[in-house]
């Protein structure tokens, strides 16, 4: 047996395996005892990886072949990789041609590898020329993205796993690591076991297996913690627990913000997000006099329409406290996906260029074109692009003409799924480059490309705590599936011939692409040019900024990544939801994740033991607004919103706080019938700053069926 070290392709923890294989074949998985994400240990998502990559998967689930669909609605044909490139090549030079570089758009995933991220990148803005390159990051981390860089100057998390365990005190907010983020959760367990005096704090308005180990369970209304948080930093600056010397020396904007908390009482905050005052003032005293305390923080916070004002209201809370640039403090995001980090980092995101620069500023677009060895002339689209929902509603509107989407499912897992439908459906051109073959967007794509994936490629990833991790293939690619970046540089090099000039994408391996990478953070915040491949493999995993070595923390010197080093207090007010639960539509739900599955199941859904936790779409609601609505447990209901319907069975769970409904995220159409999947109800309205959807909350109406 043969034993390669790699990542698990889930979340955002980003913990390390050793794949078992006899060089052709997948045999087994276990958690890598020297990795620092997990030392050893693997949730039940992880622990049964090998079984995505068994030979009847590889051969009934995955995408093989190439192939073309001569019409939409017929079968796809095998073809050869040779036609398909040519052939798309063909169509994207000639939609170029017609409509302008503008009319494509590109659609990624943080299931991507940072190289991947980075030809993708290329692809989009220095081959087509067009700005609208986006990823589904965008539905998860976009918010944290733009919260840290408003308040800290730099869309870097300051912590380290490690912290879990140094912290006196912990705030959950918006987050259920205990299934999310499985293994940071039994990090988080062992460290409660190990000190008695720790606090464990959880907003969330679901009481989640998270909310039953802490102290002080805050089940707000949804969509209310900016509220909470004024009210938190108002009950700080009464009681004098405020970090005045580390605010005068280190910060700005305190005293604008201080006016407008001087509104927020707790007892005004805990009328608004339905909690008692009381248990603010609790919550107050132990985040900022505890020793040190941390707050980790994902979607709730994330997927709002006001997910930057959430975001940065709590790391106010931490910069009035001085509860950051210390051991066992600070504000933590914690990343959804794999990758999500590494394609901030590479840039390839409508908001972002590579390096963490801001595609909004002229100088930037000159130093990508210098790295990129472009001239000034390159046709670089130098301003920023369409970010997710707002590309799927220009295709729907008819002004994107081609998308190639890769690694994601958008007709399952965007908002909004009829305008979504409505946009593939009404594009010229749709390339979708897929590990697995039978997701929705696939019976939307006139192209389909098979994608090596987990255990077959190789790259790196980034994960939650800063940590770039080697990824290594194991086994060949299955069939005639191809690396993600080489399957964007062959097409590339094809455009760019059509347009008579030499490939602007010329990697020979995963690690050129990573070398141009590395060029692309010297001097930024994430510099990593001390680092290479050939020390990933002597040191193992490493955390940026690695200059002449790795950073555990940032900000320990109070200095922060803004022009003058002082961090900024954000004074924004409280905002409801971008909808209102009314009478015709009472419940507000949320959607969020089953313990056991992962985004759209395209790769879960093919081990059967992994069904055993939950089986099968149900919505959730509180016991005691079942009899005031004549619903009863199992009847199949009607969940309607202003933009769609779903019928589910209906499951009674007092973990579910009164008017709320609960949907897990996972469930598309081919499990929900021939509907458009649980995210026919949700919305697109999203944040401003970060345009992230506000998929956390949408007003439902539930009725029996
Ligand atoms: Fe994979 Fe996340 Fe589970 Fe670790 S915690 S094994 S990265 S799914």
């Amino acid at each position: 047996m043969n034993e390669t070290k790699s990542t698990c392709p889930y979340c955002g923890v980003g913990c390390g395996v050793v794949i078992e294989h006899d060089g052709q074949q997948i045999t087994g998985v276990r958690g890598d005892p020297d990795h620092p994400a997990n030392f050893g240990r693997l949730c039940t998502k992880g622990t049964n990886l090998h079984l995505t990559a068994t030979p009847v998967v590889i051969q009934h689930q995955r995408l093989r072949q190439p192939q073309r669909r001569a019409e939409r609605g017929a079968q796809p044909e095998v073809i050869s990789w040779r036609e398909a490139n040519r052939e798309i090549a063909e169509k994207l030079l000639a939609i170029r041609a017609e409509h302008g570089p503008e009319s494509i758009g590109v659609y990624i995933s943080g299931q991507l590898l940072t190289e991947d991220y980075h030809a993708f990148n290329k692809l989009a803005r220095a081959v087509i020329g067009t700005p609208h390159i986006d990823s589904n990051s965008r539905l998860c981390m976009s918010s944290a993205v733009v919260g840290y860089k408003q308040s800290l100057g730099a869309d870097a998390p300051p912590c380290s796993y490690e912290d879990i365990e140094l912290a006196d005190c912990i705030l959950v907010s918006g987050a259920n690591p205990a299934w999310a983020h499985p293994i940071l959760f039994r990090r988080l367990e062992v460290a409660r076991a190990a000190k008695p005096s720790h606090k464990l704090i959880v907003i969330d308005p679901r009481r989640t297996e998270t909310a039953e180990l802490a102290d002080l369970h805050l089940q707000i209304r949804p969509g209310t913690d900016v509220a909470l948080c004024h009210g938190l930093l108002h009950a700080i600056i009464a009681r004098g627990w405020t970090a005045d010397d580390f605010i005068a020396q280190s910060t700005e904007g305190f005293d604008t913000l201080k006016a407008l908390v001087a509104d927020w009482p707790p007892a005004r905050a805990a009328e608004v997000c339905g909690v008692t005052a009381a248990d603010i003032w609790q919550a107050a005293e132990w985040f900022a006099t505890s020793p040190s305390s941390l707050s980790l923080y994902c979607q709730g916070l994330n997927q709002s329409s006001s997910g930057t004002a959430k975001n940065t209201a709590l790391i106010n809370l931490h910069l009035a406290s001085g509860q950051i640039g210390k051991p066992g403090a600070g504000p933590f995001s914690l990343t959804g996906q794999p990758n999500a980090m590494g394609g901030r980092e590479s840039g390839g995101m409508a908001t972002l260029l590579p390096g963490h620069r801001d595609p909004g500023k002229a100088e930037d677009w000159a130093e990508i074109e210098a790295l990129w060895g472009l001239d000034q002339n390159s046709g670089l689209p130098g301003k920023r692009g369409h970010t997710a929902v707002e590309m799927f509603e220009a295709a729907a509107r008819g002004e994107i003409k081609a998308l190639w989407i890769a690694c994601t499912n958008p007709a399952q897992s965007m908002p909004d799924q009829a305008t979504v439908r409505q946009a593939l459906a009404r594009c010229e051109l749709v390339i979708l480059q897929e590990a697995f073959a039978h997701t929705a967007t696939a019976r939307y794509a006139d192209y389909l490309l098979p994608a090596a994936t987990w255990g077959e490629k190789e790259g790196t990833v980034t994960n939650s705590e800063r940590r770039i991790s080697r990824v290594r293939a194991a086994v060949p690619a299955a069939a005639e599936s191809r690396a993600d970046w080489q399957i964007v540089r062959d097409i590339a090099a094809l455009i760019d011939a059509g347009l008579g000039r030499a490939p602007r994408i010329a990697a020979a391996t995963a690690e050129d692409l990573w070398l141009e990478h590395r060029d692309a953070t010297r001097g930024r915040d994430l510099d990593i040019t001390g680092l290479s491949w050939a020390r990933l493999e002597t040191d193992g995993p490493q955390q940026w900024p690695y200059v002449s070595g790795p950073t555990a923390r940032l900000y320990t010197d109070g200095r922060f990544a803004t022009t003058d080093g002082r961090a900024r207090f954000i004074t924004r007010p409280y905002q409801a939801t971008a909808e209102a639960a009314s009478p015709e539509r009472p419940f507000a739900l949320t959607t969020g994740r089953m313990r056991d599955q992962w985004h759209g199941m395209s790769r879960t859904g093919s081990v059967p033991r992994l069904f055993a936790h939950e089986g099968r779409p149900l919505v959730r609601i509180n016991p005691g607004d079942a009899a005031s609505h004549q619903l009863a447990e199992g009847a199949l209901v009607l969940v309607q919103s202003s933009r769609g319907q779903v019928v589910l069975p209906l499951k009674l769970d007092a973990n579910v706080a009164p008017a709320g409904a609960d949907i897990a995220m996972h469930w598309g159409d081919e499990f929900i019938g021939a509907q458009l999947g649980v995210n026919a109800v949700t919305q697109g309205a999203f944040c401003p700053d970060s345009k992230q959807p506000e998929l956390k909350f949408s007003a439902v109406a539930i009725e029996p069926a």
